[in-house]
């Protein structure tokens, strides 16, 4: 187990700047996912750690000890990338053995921990299997074990689900997490789909265009994110973003939504937050699963625009035009396209943005 410490880190490429003062605490132990869309520069800051690529400015710490020119292979540091780097020549045993092997470890000692991996990985029936022949959720279940098998103190992982079908993805995502709570390795896990982060990490580094934006447990970002990027990249779909302005009226503090043609109340903590913003051009937003619709109860009217049904939920498209409203609920609510349902958020559930900075107020 290592903490790991990205200090002030920079990152250009020529006159390109791909990563922008990322500083970032793993700790001892962690499974922090570093979740962001394409590009954003989640594997750039894995390389580093890596040590792949060296920062162009900033630190990266290992328990404190800085690895400015410690070479890979001397960082206690194991991967598994996307491309899984698999010997095809060898079975599946041999491949899970390379690693101790070329460590030197005693033959039976290297027999029982491939046994066990392979156990874990649910790998066993298939050891003597010659490694070319694998399909791709095998290759990629192969090439965590044996990255895994050498017990490295940090894991890093690269989008390692993104080539394997969804079920084996859901599979997987309960295995990995197992894996780490076994063998308590710190592990860095990269990846732009956000079930992967917010169902396995710890914690979450949300990223964009070279930026960390916000790191926090997996609800912590869902229920309070910082600002309009990690509000609507979190959550699928995600926070609805209405834009509207914060007026005083005779029941207090309440977002002017003009568009929808209604004003709307703020809860007694929210207003108290929101009080210095009086007057400002907000964003009033809210989860698709904090509205609650029915045919002839109170609330806004709004047209139901388009139905989708998706299993266990059902996501409701409401309203035209620049305020549009998603909402999502069990199959057991009926919502039909065409008709008109009544819209209600529970205030509690909103929260507030700043429509210049868009910076979170509450
Ligand atoms: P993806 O999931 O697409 O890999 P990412 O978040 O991992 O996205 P990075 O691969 O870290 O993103 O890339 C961040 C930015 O840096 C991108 O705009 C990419 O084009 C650029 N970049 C990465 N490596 C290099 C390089 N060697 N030379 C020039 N630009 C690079």
């Amino acid at each position: 187990m290592t903490a790991i410490h990205l200090e002030n880190l920079v990152k250009r490429f020529g006159a390109f700047t791909a990563l922008k003062t990322m500083d970032l605490e793993i700790r001892d132990g962690e499974f922090m996912a570093l979740l962001g869309p394409s590009g954003c520069g989640k594997s750039t800051t894995m390389n580093m750690i890596a040590g792949m690529e060296g920062p162009s400015e900033g630190r990266i710490l290992f328990d404190g000890r800085d690895m400015n020119g410690v070479a890979m292979g001397r960082r206690g540091v194991g991967f598994v990338f996307q491309n899984y780097a698999i010997f095809t020549h060898m079975n599946v045993y041999d491949n899970l053995a390379y690693g101790l092997r070329v460590r030197g470890l005693p033959d039976a000692e290297i027999d029982s921990r491939v046994k066990k991996i392979a156990d874990f990985l649910q790998l066993t029936p298939l050891l003597k299997q010659p490694s070319a022949k694998l399909s791709v959720n095998i290759l990629q279940r192969l090439a965590i074990g044996r990255s895994a098998i050498v017990e490295p103190a940090i894991f890093l992982l690269d989008e390692p689900l993104s080539n394997v079908d969804a079920a084996f993805r859901a599979v997987m995502r309960t295995e990995l997490k197992h894996l780490q709570r076994q063998f308590r390795q710190t592990m860095v896990y990269v990846t732009h789909d956000q079930l992967e982060a917010m169902t396995m990490a710890d914690r979450i580094a949300v990223m964009d265009h070279g930026v960390l934006q916000q790191v926090g447990t997996p609800l912590e970002v869902y229920n309070n994110p910082v600002n309009l990027f990690v509000a609507g990249f979190i959550g699928s779909p995600g926070m609805n973003l209405l834009r509207g302005s914060l007026a005083d009226s005779d029941r207090g503090l309440v977002v002017d939504l003009g568009e929808l043609g209604l004003t709307a109340p703020l809860s007694p903590e929210v207003a108290a937050a929101a009080r210095a913003h009086a007057g400002r051009e907000v964003v009033y937003g809210f989860r698709p699963e904090r509205v609650s619709l029915s045919v002839t109860g109170e609330g806004v009217p709004m047209p139901v625009t388009f139905v989708e049904r998706i299993g266990a939920r059902t996501i409701a498209h409401l309203g035209t035009g620049a305020q549009r409203v998603k909402a999502v609920f069990d199959n057991d609510v009926t919502a039909e396209s065409g008709t008109t349902v009544s819209v209600a958020v529970e205030p509690a559930s909103v929260r507030l943005f700043d429509a210049a900075t868009g910076i979170a107020i509450r």
